[in-house]
C-alpha cells in the first residue's frame, strides 16, 4: 500500500477493516496471519502518518534541504554513500570545470594553425569563425556525406546539418528516415567528450568554405581535424598555453574545498585518477584547492591516494603496472616501479585489479566520480563493480533555462495530451462512420431507417471534421512550441538531453550507466555523507496507467491468484 493509499483511507475516516477471517485462526492459516499483519501495518502505517511531532521534526530543517535544482545529485541507480568508503575523481572537467568558451575558443584556434601548417589546407581556413552555440556533447560525424547530425535513445537521426546549413526535409528523409545509427560503424564519430566539441564547429566551418571550390573528401577531413586536435591535446602544446593563465580558463569553485572536507569528515577516503600528467594536474590542483581550508594547506591533504596520466580508459583492463613519480620537480620524472600507492606520494599509469589490491578497496565500496561517458563511466562500471557519478555540467543551463520556461512546457504537454485523445477519439469515429456506411450501403432498410442512418452519417461525419481539424492544429501548435523551448535553449541543437519526444542518446547514456550524475563535485556539500541517494520509483506504462488503482478489468479477469479455499468455487 503506498502513502496515496493509506491517505486516501485516512481522509475519508475509515479504518481498515477487522481481520475478522484471519483472526480466527492465525495459527492455523498461513495466509491468515500474513493478512492479520498486512492490516496491522496499514493500522501502524495511519498512525505514523499521522503523527504530528513526526511531521515537525522532518520539516524543520527545510532552509538546509532545499536544494536548487541545478545543484542536485540526480540517482538513476540506489546508492548508500553509507556503503562507500574510498570515492575517487577525474580531474579535467570533473574537479576541475573549465570555462568552456575560452578553452574550446584556443582549441580551436590552435587546431585551425595545424591543419594549415601540416596537413596542407589553404591559410583562408583561419577566417572560419568559432561558435559555441554549433557544438554540443552527444553529436555525431557522418563521415560519408559531410553532416553533423543528432539522434534520440533508439539512433533515430533528429536534427542534421551539412555544413551549418540544415538539411532540407527531402535530403534528410533520403539519408537517415529508414536509418539507425550504429556508432560502432567506421562511418560515425561520437563526439562524446568536452575537449572534442571544437571539433564540429571546425568540421562545418571548412566544408562551407571549401565545399563551393571543388569536391571534398568529408571523411578524410574528419580525420585530419581529429588528429590535429589530438595532437594539440597529447604534444603539451595546449596545456603550455593554460598553464600560461591557469586562473582564466579554470573556475575556481570555492565550494570544492569545502565539499571534499565534508566527505573526509564522513569517514571517506579520497583519490585522485587522472589522464594528465603530474606537473599539469599539480598547478592545477594546486589552483583549485591550495590554501582553500587551514586545515588543507596543499590540495595534496584531501588525497590518499594520487595517480596522474592514468591511461583511462585502458587503466580499467590493461595490466600497466604502477610507476612512481618525483613529485618533487615539475618534470614528470619517473622513479621506477611502484610496489604499493602510498599517501603523499604520486603515481602513474597502472590498472585496476592492482589498484584495488594496492589499496584494499574494491568493488561496490568505491564510488568513482568522472566527466568522460566512456573513459570514466561506461568502461569502470563494464569492468568493475565500481559505483559511478557522472559531472555534466551543461546540466546546470539546461536546468534553468528549463526551469524559466516552465509554464511553456506544462502548455506543451497540454496539448501534446490533446493530441493524443483528438487521435484517439478520431479513430474511434472511424469505424463508426464506416459501420454507418456499410449497412447504408449492403442492408435493406426500411426508408425511416434509411433517413434516420443518412442524418446520423452527416452528424457523425461533421463531428470527424471537427476533430481533424482540431488535431492538425494541435499537431503544429506542439510543434510549434517544442520548437521555441527547445531552440530557446540552442537555436542549432536543442535541448541537450532530449531529441523531439525522446530523451537523446547522450541522456540516454548517462541514465544506462552513471549510477548518479550532478552539475559539478561541489554540490556533495549539500548531502550527508551518509546519505542514501534513492531513485525516482520506476513504474512501468501499466502501473503509470492507474494499476495501482486498485480495481480488476470487469472483462474477464480473475482477480489475484488466491490459495484454495472452502469459499473458492
Ligand atoms: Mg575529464
Amino acid at each position: 500500500m503506498n502513502e496515496a493509499q493509506v491517505r486516501s483511507i485516512a481522509r475519508s475516516g475509515g479504518s481498515p477493516p477487522a481481520a475478522s477471517d484471519a483472526s480466527t485462526s492465525p495459527h492455523t492459516d498461513p495466509r491468515g496471519v500474513k493478512r492479520a499483519s498486512a492490516l496491522e501495518a496499514e493500522q501502524r502505517a495511519l498512525e505514523v502518518l499521522a503523527d504530528r511531532d513526526l511531521s515537525k521534526l522532518l520539516a524543520t530543517p527545510k532552509e538546509r534541504r532545499e536544494i536548487e535544482r541545478a545543484r542536485q545529485i540526480f540517482v538513476n541507480r540506489n546508492l548508500r554513500m553509507n556503503k562507500i568508503e574510498l570515492i575517487g575523481f577525474d580531474m579535467d572537467y570533473t574537479l576541475a570545470i573549465y570555462h568552456m568558451r575560452r578553452i574550446e575558443q584556443l582549441s580551436f584556434e590552435m587546431t585551425l594553425k595545424r591543419l594549415i601548417a601540416h596537413y596542407g589546407y589553404p591559410s583562408e581556413i583561419s577566417n572560419v569563425l568559432y561558435d559555441h552555440q554549433f557544438v554540443m556533447r552527444g553529436l555525431v560525424v557522418d563521415k560519408a556525406n559531410g553532416n553533423l547530425i543528432k539522434m534520440d535513445r533508439y539512433g533515430h537521426v533528429g536534427r542534421a546539418y551539412h555544413g551549418r546549413q540544415q538539411l532540407s526535409d527531402e535530403v534528410w528523409r533520403r539519408l537517415y528516415r529508414e536509418l539507425r545509427v550504429n556508432l560502432k560503424s567506421p562511418e560515425f564519430a561520437w563526439i562524446d567528450t568536452l575537449f572534442a566539441l571544437p571539433e564540429a564547429c571546425l568540421y562545418a566551418g571548412i566544408i562551407d568554405l571549401l565545399e563551393p571550390k571543388g569536391p571534398l573528401d568529408y571523411a578524410k577531413l574528419y580525420d585530419n581535424i581529429r588528429e590535429a586536435i589530438d595532437t594539440v591535446h597529447r604534444d603539451g602544446s595546449l596545456k603550455a598555453e593554460l598553464r600560461k593563465d591557469i586562473g582564466h580558463f579554470i573556475f575556481k569553485d570555492p565550494q570544492l574545498g569545502p565539499s571534499l572536507h565534508r566527505l573526509r569528515s564522513g569517514g571517506k577516503k579520497l583519490f585522485l585518477l587522472t589522464n594528465s600528467l603530474w606537473s599539469y594536474s599539480d598547478q592545477v590542483m594546486g589552483h583549485l584547492l591550495d590554501g582553500v581550508l587551514p586545515e588543507y594547506p596543499s590540495w595534496r591533504n584531501y588525497f590518499d591516494f594520487i595517480v596522474t596520466g592514468a591511461a583511462k580508459p585502458t587503466f580499467f583492463s590493461s595490466n600497466a603496472p604502477f610507476l612512481e613519480v618525483d613529485a618533487t620537480s615539475g618534470e614528470d620524472r619517473i622513479v621506477g616501479p611502484a610496489k604499493a600507492l602510498e599517501r603523499w606520494k604520486v603515481y602513474q599509469g597502472g590498472n585496476l585489479v592492482a589498484f584495488e589490491q594496492m589499496t584494499g578497496f574494491a568493488g561496490d565500496t568505491v564510488l568513482y566520480i568522472g566527466d568522460h561517458i566512456y573513459g570514466d563511466i561506461l568502461k569502470s562500471k563494464k569492468t568493475s563493480l565500481w559505483r559511478t557519478c557522472m559531472v555534466v555540467q551543461e546540466l546546470e543551463d539546461e536546468i534553468n533555462y528549463t526551469d524559466s520556461r516552465q509554464e511553456e512546457i506544462s502548455r506543451l504537454s497540454e496539448i501534446e495530451l490533446l493530441r493524443a485523445r483528438l487521435d484517439d477519439e478520431l479513430n474511434h469515429r472511424k469505424v463508426y462512420l464506416n459501420n454507418l456506411e456499410r449497412r447504408l450501403d449492403k442492408e435493406e432498410l426500411t426508408d425511416p431507417l434509411r433517413a434516420a442512418l443518412e442524418e446520423e452519417r452527416r452528424r457523425a461525419k461533421s463531428e470527424l471534421d471537427k476533430l481533424r481539424r482540431a488535431l492538425r492544429q494541435a499537431v503544429e501548435i506542439a510543434d510549434t512550441l517544442e520548437r521555441d523551448v527547445e531552440e530557446g535553449f540552442n537555436p542549432f541543437w536543442g535541448l541537450l538531453f532530449k531529441e523531439g519526444n525522446e530523451n537523446s542518446r547522450f541522456g540516454e547514456q548517462v541514465e544506462q550507466y552513471a549510477c548518479l550524475y550532478t552539475s559539478r563535485v561541489s554540490n556533495f556539500l549539500y548531502y550527508s555523507p551518509m546519505q542514501y541517494f534513492r531513485s525516482p520509483r520506476d513504474l512501468m506504462p501499466h502501473e503509470q496507467a492507474g494499476a495501482l488503482s486498485g480495481k480488476l478489468s470487469p472483462l474477464g479477469s480473475e482477480g489475484p491468484a488466491v490459495a484454495a479455499s472452502k469459499e473458492s468455487p
